[in-house]
């Protein structure tokens, strides 16, 4: 999507602080942090909304492996508790319209 912020940043055309990266995906730092650990996992398909996911495979295992993700990078940063969350859709405050999984942590 060539006016998606998030296509901008997996392309290397925006810069981010990348902490995690593979062939599926991306996690960079929230240029907002609303914690002390604020990271975003994001795919490297474009996929508007979480209600735009199909129900196949591809995107079952896509989602399974942002989570995990999410889950190994709090592991290797110690964070005991954390949060992860999706806006879906404008009302509930999605502002990027490419999913992305938010890691969300004071400790
Ligand atoms: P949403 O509200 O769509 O779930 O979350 C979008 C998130 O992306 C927000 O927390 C916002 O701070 C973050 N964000 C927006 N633009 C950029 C950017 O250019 N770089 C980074 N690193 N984060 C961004
Ligand atoms: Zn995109």
């Amino acid at each position: 999507m060539d006016d998606c912020i998030f296509c901008k940043i997996l392309k290397k055309e925006i810069p981010s602080e990348i902490v995690y990266e593979d062939d599926d995906l991306i996690a960079f730092n929230d240029i907002s942090p609303k914690a002390k650990t604020h990271i975003l996992i994001v795919p490297r398909k474009h996929i508007d909304t979480i209600k735009d996911l199909k129900e196949d495979e591809a995107d079952e295992e896509l989602v399974g492996k942002m989570v995990l993700a999410a889950r190994n990078i709090a592991k290797e940063k110690n964070l005991d508790g954390y949060q992860l969350l999706f806006n879906v859709g404008r009302s509930a405050g999605q502002i990027i319209f490419h999913i992305h999984l938010h890691l969300i942590s004071n400790g």
